[in-house]
């Protein structure tokens, strides 16, 4: 038997069918995928900003297929953690498991991933998913997990004014986390689409010639692009944070003393916590399915990445 699936290679995507049915090692369970979500990371690895060749993808919601030593697992609908971590490293013993030294990660470093009908992961990575949530909104667990890691690593309460730099898929899915503690949440974008979609949530919007300066206690970087950094700069108040939730490619030119005079602390922020993300899903606090904009057959994954890829899109999802 054999596995359709997106591959990568030399910053060029192709559709194959003539890659085996992974072998699983042993802990690792053969997920049958369902919905898979294309995300900033797979452009930027399409663009080279990343080696990997293999297969990308690792936003999903699937179906265990095949778990042996955990048939309790086979038949479940899940969505999984995509850093695979060894266990042994000094960093997996001291608790640091998305750190491990020797990790892999689910279609990014050393480990295919999800544009394919099958993918392989550790089973102790599964979370099932509660029957009241559609595939549509488990496939989000992973950004949301990302943006609920805001919260995990930095204290917001609900008198703490907060800006979300970037409306986009990930700054909407951090402003509807952050808007859940009660605090004072301004979101600051571009273009008026995605910024309309968290109106209708009930969440303040500006440009960025809007934003107080000097005046947030937290503000957290969506855009990945070093004008947003210098937008959460001024925002900033001293002694203030600023958490930087996307990456940067290549360098940003930034004007360090500001950040030495005010004192101000920055968070690098990645993976976050699945199990209150599938309750925030669950639970509706937040509802990641106004930022669905395509949803495309894996037979046409690449022109999937290609509208993904257009400026201002929103989540496109690949049906495996
Ligand atoms: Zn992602
Ligand atoms: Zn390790």
């Amino acid at each position: 038997m054999s596995v359709r699936a997106l591959w990568l290679e030399e910053r060029a995507l192709r559709l194959r069918d003539d890659l085996p049915l992974p072998a699983a090692r042993a802990g690792e369970v053969l997920v049958r995928v369902r919905l898979a979500g294309v995300c900033n990371t797979d452009l930027e690895l399409v663009r080279g900003y990343y080696p990997y060749t293999g297969v990308p993808g690792h936003e999903f919601v699937g179906v265990v297929e095949e778990a042996e030593g955990a048939r309790e697992w086979v038949g479940r609908r899940v969505v999984g953690e995509i850093n695979a971590a060894c266990g042994s490293c000094p960093t997996c013993r001291a608790g640091r498991r998305t750190h491990c030294e020797r990790r892999t990660v689910l279609g990014i470093a050393g480990r295919d991933g999800v544009f394919a009908t099958h993918a392989l992961l550790p089973v102790e990575n599964l979370h099932p998913v509660p029957d009241g949530v559609p595939d549509e909104t488990a496939v989000f667990t992973e950004p949301t997990a990302a943006a609920l890691e805001v919260q995990a690593q930095v204290r917001v309460s609900p008198d703490d004014r907060v800006v979300v730099v970037g409306a986009g898929k990930l700054g909407n899915l951090v402003a509807q986390t952050l808007v859940a503690t009660g605090c004072r949440l301004l979101v600051v974008g571009r273009s008026p689409r995605p910024l309309a979609l968290l109106s209708a949530r009930g969440i303040l919007t500006a440009a960025a010639d809007g934003v107080e300066p000097r005046r947030a206690d937290l503000v957290v970087e969506c855009t990945g692009d070093p004008e947003g950094l210098e937008i959460a700069r001024r925002a900033v108040r001293p002694r203030g944070t600023i958490v930087l939730k996307s990456t940067y490619h290549g360098k940003a030119e930034v004007d360090m003393a500001p950040f030495v005079v005010d004192e101000i602390t920055l968070v690098g922020s990645r993976c976050g916590p699945f199990a209150p993300a599938l309750a925030a899903l669950a639970g509706g606090s937040v509802d990641p399915r106004p930022l669905i904009e395509a949803r495309y057959p894996l037979s046409e994954a690449v022109a999937a990445f290609e509208h993904a890829a257009r400026p201002g899109a929103l989540k496109v999802l690949v049906e495996c």
